[in-house]
């Protein structure tokens, strides 16, 4: 099955911890209501730790997001008589937040001190000012629909939720669509943002920043967590998170090395990106590996499954279970196609389409006084053994 629901989990997840924190700080009211002021002083230096810590690990939305939380906030503790134009303009505010968060979603992580840094001060620009315009346009329509006694047309119920309503939509997409912790947390923010200038969480501002900032703090460490441990493509824990794993394991284990037959000839015949999609869904499958065991990806189209505590027999009917269930499993994937004139007809811009493939797997049980390279090396020398006896079987 093609997986389009892949940012499920992690929108979830994300939108389960900020409810629960939020909870957990309404249920603890008393404890810090007494503590508010020196709160806000920690908060002044949370901003500016948010703002270099997100620079320092790349994630220059984040940065852009705190810097601008840090604005608003000092805004509305009248610093810069700002306190008289945020309630002035409380709607354009507002909106320009909603269009920005939108703006972050569609932007990638880029270095703010370069040309792209000034691309992006444009970008929020763009968003405050077709925030003000829209305004502008609303307060015209009004007035158009006032002159002409135009009855069923409630400007004011648009005016806000038309924009909020497309923008929530847009980020929720995105949200699900990828796993993307920093989508995710924007999402979570329109959410909590909402709620609170709507009175429906009543919390003081520099709490409630304290929490945004805290939160992004924590998602950029989780994030570049991932970064390190995780691969990029199929998700599976990285060769990285491999030999931080090895160094944890006791003296009784044994390791198997997994390779995809003729996964060469696939790609020549398929295309890399269709190579991409396949490498994907057959390490989701090798992900649901039993008894114990643990799969990585080593590199390229090949895989490392550890089983802690077990002897190479001991491992071998799961993993002649996954082996079997690679060679069973009908992948589908969306296979573009050439746009001729029927399928232009019907709108149809790429088609689905089954696929197998093979793996062969050789295992080895690690010997007294053998370092984990060793064997590694003695489990590829199995694996060598299983390509070479014709693929798509175990070897020890
Ligand atoms: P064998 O059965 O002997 O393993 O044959 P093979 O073609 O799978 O082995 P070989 O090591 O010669 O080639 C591995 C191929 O895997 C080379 C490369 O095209 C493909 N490959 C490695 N990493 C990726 C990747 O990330 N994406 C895609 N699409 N292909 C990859
Ligand atoms: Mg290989
Ligand atoms: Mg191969």
């Amino acid at each position: 099955m093609i997986q389009k629901l892949e940012g499920l989990k992690t929108t979830l997840w994300s939108g389960l911890a900020v409810s629960l924190i939020i909870v957990a700080t309404l249920a603890t009211q008393h404890y810090w209501m007494t503590k508010v002021n020196f709160i806000e002083q920690v908060l002044m230096g949370g901003f500016v730790v948010g703002i270099l810590f997100s620079a320092q690990f790349s994630r220059s939305r984040f940065t852009l997001l705190i810097a601008l939380c840090f604005g608003y906030y000092l805004l509305s503790k009248n610093v810069f008589t700002g306190l008289d134009f945020l309630n002035k303009n409380p709607q354009w505010l507002y909106l320009s937040t909603i269009f920005i968060l939108a703006y972050l979603t569609l932007i990638k992580d880029r270095a703010l001190i370069s040309m792209h840094g000034i691309a992006r001060l444009i970008g929020l620009g763009f968003c405050i000012a077709l925030a003000k315009l829209w305004l502008m346009a609303m307060s015209w329509l009004q007035s158009y629909s006032i002159r002409n006694s135009l009855p069923y047309l409630n400007i004011e119920l648009i005016i806000i939720n038309f924009p909020l309503f497309i923008v929530a939509i847009l980020v929720l997409f995105k949200s699900l669509r990828q796993p993307n912790l920093f989508v995710s947390s924007l999402l979570t923010t329109l959410i909590v943002g909402n709620l609170y200038f709507n009175d429906q969480i009543s919390l003081p501002l520099s709490i409630m920043f304290s929490l945004l900032v805290l939160h992004y703090i924590i998602v950029v460490v989780i994030d570049s967590y991932y970064l390190a441990y995780r691969d990029e493509l199929t998700h599976l824990p990285s060769r990285r998170a491999l030999n931080q794993y090895a160094l944890s394991l006791g003296r009784k284990y044994c390791v198997a090395m997994l390779d995809i037959d003729h996964f060469k000839k696939f790609n020549d015949n398929y295309g890399h990106d269709i190579g991409d999609q396949v490498l994907k869904l057959v390490a989701a499958k090798l992900a649901e590996v039993k008894s114990g065991g643990r799969v990585f990806r080593y590199g390229g189209e090949e895989f490392t499954a550890i089983f802690p505590r077990k002897t190479a027999a001991e491992a071998l009917d799961e993993l002649e279970k996954l082996r079997q269930s690679v060679a069973d499993y009908n992948i589908v994937i969306r296979h573009p196609i050439r746009k001729t004139k029927k399928s232009r007809q019907n709108n149809q811009a790429e088609s689905l389409k089954t696929v197998n493939v093979t793996i062969s797997i050789g295992v080895a049980t690690r010997q007294a006084k053998q370092s984990f390279e060793q064997t590694i090396k003695q489990a590829d020398q199995a694996l060598y053994k299983a390509k070479k006896k014709g693929r798509n079987q175990v070897c020890q």
